[in-house]
């Protein structure tokens, strides 16, 4: 006895039985019942969604005895041989198979002939991206001076590889992945009329396995049937195919958040001792945090078994959500040395690790801002958001903030006095404060450390008067030095022994070079200081945002 395997068991023969594609049967109906039907037609979507059954479907609706109706009979002569793929006039060829200029040859020949039983003739052309050039010339010959009752419907998975004078030539119809619930409906339906007891996580983790196929999910429950158990538990399935549980990586993203890299490495070591695929809990581990971003911004994905909702929402509390896609693309990058790597498993290792070090990510404006703020004890605000964030070691950095602050402050009282105006009357040129600029710079180094990072941002425009005048293109250093000018201006005055006056402007430059693209040179290039400070608490880039 042959075992009739459940895709073609269940494979829908109506237009209604179509699931998940309303948006194309609703219109093929329509173009049936108002006899506006094309001559040829281009499904396009993933694998597995429907595209050839619609295809028959469509075929039995013009040629059902009945037809052209909306409802084939399934029931005559026509419709049966459509079903079972033995019409003599609904011819269907596989692209991979068939690519030969041979083969559209005879079908060209063949069209000569016309429809032996039925209304029309219909070629139904599967994977039709995979025929060659000269196979898809000769057809489209064919299509631009199309013989009366021929209907052509193409199918493809991947539409951008057919020709575009071959699809401006069809009515094009895309196809959508199947939602898991879909799935998981069609599953529970199947089951008792195949007389089998499936767990309900585990019709879950097969819909979301199938990945928008309904066709890999029923393969899929063949595969498991094969088994001949009673019961299907999600184990069983989590076994068969693979999949790392998502307890795994619940109490992976747990020690991560928790800081806590032996039990990360010794829960990761104990999922490979089982036998799990480095690759797949990769994969998976990508996912599961690409899940928890989805909630951080509000989507719910339908990939999230509704139990384990509660659960990463929790943990999207944890993470930013430049956090959570830094980590993400560090996975990725993971995910493609280790298909080349010869010890997968120690890269991975270090990938993780590196994971349980992103709470200490900070962005650089915010790291600028913080270290303006705990100068001025007072918040900055950024009148615009900044359009790159690129991240550094936080805690060192707070460290050395506080640092700074206590360094500063004896000298912040001592600078309260009023510096005496000396009696001296000399007149500063650019020469003599060029000469004099490294003691100055020492000097406010000294004496206000966060401001003097930002002396390096700015530039002499004029000198009046010992009345000296400075430009800059950043908005932070103009700020923060316009605050301080006061006390520059005394520093300035004291040092050179006679009355003198500094003042900063705003200079709006054109973009920054790096913005798509800033390594630690160009933040160099934009403030060297910035950057011996990075270097000095052990910073560096881990990646970068955009709006
Ligand atoms: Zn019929």
């Amino acid at each position: 006895m042959s075992y009739l395997v459940l895709a073609r068991k269940y494979r829908p023969q109506t237009f209604d039985e179509l699931i998940a594609q309303k948006h194309i049967t609703e219109t093929l109906k329509n173009a049936i019942k108002t006899d506006h039907i094309a001559q040829a037609f281009l499904f396009t979507g993933p694998r597995g969604v429907g595209k050839t059954s619609l295809a028959r479907i469509l075929a039995k609706g013009l040629n059902c005895k009945l037809g052209p109706t909306i409802t084939p009979c399934n029931k005559c002569k026509n419709c049966l041989e459509i079903t079972t793929s033995i019409s003599a006039d609904v011819i269907e060829i596989d692209g991979a198979s068939n690519t030969g200029v041979e083969d559209v040859r005879s079908l060209q020949n063949e069209l000569l002939y016309p429809p032996q039983s039925s209304e029309f003739k219909i070629y139904i052309i599967d994977e039709v991206h995979m025929l060659s050039k000269n196979a898809f010339n000769a057809l489209l010959k064919t299509l631009e001076e199309p013989p009366k009752n021929v209907k052509f419907i193409f199918a493809t998975t991947e539409p951008h590889k057919v020709l575009p004078t071959i699809s401006s030539r069809c009515q094009r119809y895309d196809f959508h992945r199947i939602p898991i619930q879909e799935i998981i409906n069609q599953i529970k339906k199947i089951t008792p009329l195949e007389h089998i007891n499936f767990e309900d996580s585990a019709i879950f983790l097969i819909a979301k396995k199938a990945d928008g196929s309904l066709r890999d999910s029923l393969s899929l429950m063949d595969q498991i049937l094969s088994l001949g158990k009673e019961k299907i538990t999600k184990d069983d399935v989590l076994q068969i195919f693979g999949i790392v549980d998502i307890d795994f990586y619940h109490t992976l993203t747990k020690n991560i958040i928790e800081n806590d890299n032996k039990k990360v490495i010794e829960n990761f070591h104990n999922i490979v001792a089982e036998g799990n695929d480095i690759n797949e809990i990769t994969l998976g581990f990508i996912e599961y945090l690409r899940n928890i971003l989805m909630l951080k911004i509000g989507i719910s994905p339908e990939e999230v078994h509704p139990d384990n909702i509660a659960q990463l929402t929790e943990f999207s509390k944890d993470f930013s959500e430049e956090n959570l896609l830094y980590a993400i693309t560090i996975l990725i990058d993971a995910k493609e040395k280790i298909k080349t790597s010869s010890h997968p498993i120690l890269f991975l290792e270090t990938t993780l690790l590196k994971l349980t070090k992103l709470k200490s990510l900070i962005s650089i404006e915010q790291l600028e801002s913080e270290m303006v703020v705990a100068e001025q004890q007072k918040a900055y605000i950024p009148e615009t958001k900044p359009s790159k964030i690129e991240f550094v070691h936080e805690t060192i950095a707070k460290k050395k903030i506080e640092q700074e602050k206590v360094v500063s402050k004896p000298e912040i009282q001592e600078d309260k006095k009023v510096a005496k105006p000396p009696s001296k009357k000399i007149s500063i040129n650019e020469e003599l404060l060029d000469k004099e600029w490294s003691a100055i710079e020492e000097k406010v180094r000294n004496e206000m450390p966060v401001s003097a990072i930002h002396l390096s941002r700015i530039k002499l425009k004029s000198i009046k008067n010992n009345f000296l005048h400075y430009t800059t293109p950043s908005k932070l250093a103009y700020q923060t030095l316009r605050d301080v000018s006061e006390r520059l201006t005394r520093l300035l005055t004291n040092h050179f022994g006679t009355r003198t006056k500094i003042d900063f402007e705003f200079i709006q430059t054109e973009k920054k070079k790096y913005i798509n693209n800033p390594t630690i040179e160009d933040i160099k290039r934009e403030s060297p200081k910035l950057a011996e400070m990075i270097d000095t608490i052990d910073g560096y880039i881990v990646g970068q945002t955009r709006e």
